[in-house]
């Protein structure tokens, strides 16, 4: 079995204790794996082992990554994540190639997206990031903002409003880092109520995924625990 493989397998493992021991079911929890940075060598370990979904950061990384899967046979039924910060220059090329976009905190952006996604493919899923814990971090919008943002971008086209991002700041704490991810939760909630197509709550890495699924998430994305550190040199 390769590495990929068996950390694959342990993530999963991982993530059906932790939704058991808050009583969920592990199904309820999607398994995104972040191959940001990884060949795609890696990759095709990672399908090969069964997964489906992945996550990019960067535009033409990921574009290229697509590009490449479409052309195998093992590339059908894979679906790419867009999970880095996204500027208007490039958000027709993630119109053109993703499934979803996790990081929507500009209405500009979202109208782009929905210019531009291409005729015959279905809506792009969006996810709308809230900035919930890192004053650092200038992506993201604060929770105060996000009613008139998730009714504007529910008024577009070509894009479906699925639910909510977030990035903590960093949190080693398990309670702590539940109560952040709790905040996002009970927004979630208030959320779906108004939007019945709201259904997808992204957060959770390799370091809090554990107490994201406590607080409710729907989806965690992982890389390291699944592709190893990552070489940015
Ligand atoms: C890199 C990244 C991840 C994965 O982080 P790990 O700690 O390696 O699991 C998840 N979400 C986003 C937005 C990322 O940029």
């Amino acid at each position: 079995m390769s590495t990929i493989q068996q950390n694959l397998q342990d993530v999963r493992s991982h993530i059906a204790a932790a939704a058991q021991r808050c009583a969920r079911a592990p199904e309820e929890v999607t398994l995104l794996a972040v191959s940001k940075t990884k060949p795609v060598e890696a990759i095709a370990k990672a399908i090969a082992a069964g997964q489906r979904a992945f996550g990019e950061n960067y535009v033409q990384e990921g574009v290229d990554k697509i590009r490449y899967f479409s052309q195998l046979p093992a590339g059908s039924g894979l679906e790419w994540h867009f999970i880095g910060p996204l500027q208007s220059n490039k958000s027709k090329q993630v119109a053109e190639h993703f499934a979803w976009c996790h990081t929507l905190d500009r209405l500009r952006i979202a109208q782009r997206l929905s210019d531009q996604r291409p005729v015959g493919m279905s809506a792009l899923n969006v996810l709308i990031q809230i900035n919930i814990s890192d004053e650092q971090s200038k992506s993201g919008i604060v929770l105060d903002e996000l009613p008139a943002l998730a009714a504007a971008i529910a008024a577009l086209p070509n894009v479906t409003l699925r639910g909510l991002m977030a990035i903590p700041a960093p949190e080693t704490d398990y309670q702590r880092q539940v109560a952040v991810f709790g905040l996002m939760h009970d927004a979630f909630l208030a959320l779906k109520q108004h939007y019945p197509q709201v259904d997808t709550l992204s957060m959770g890495m390799t370091d809090d995924m554990a107490a994201a699924i406590a607080a409710g998430s729907t989806m965690v994305r992982i890389g390291t625990a699944i592709f190893g550190a990552r070489d940015y040199t």
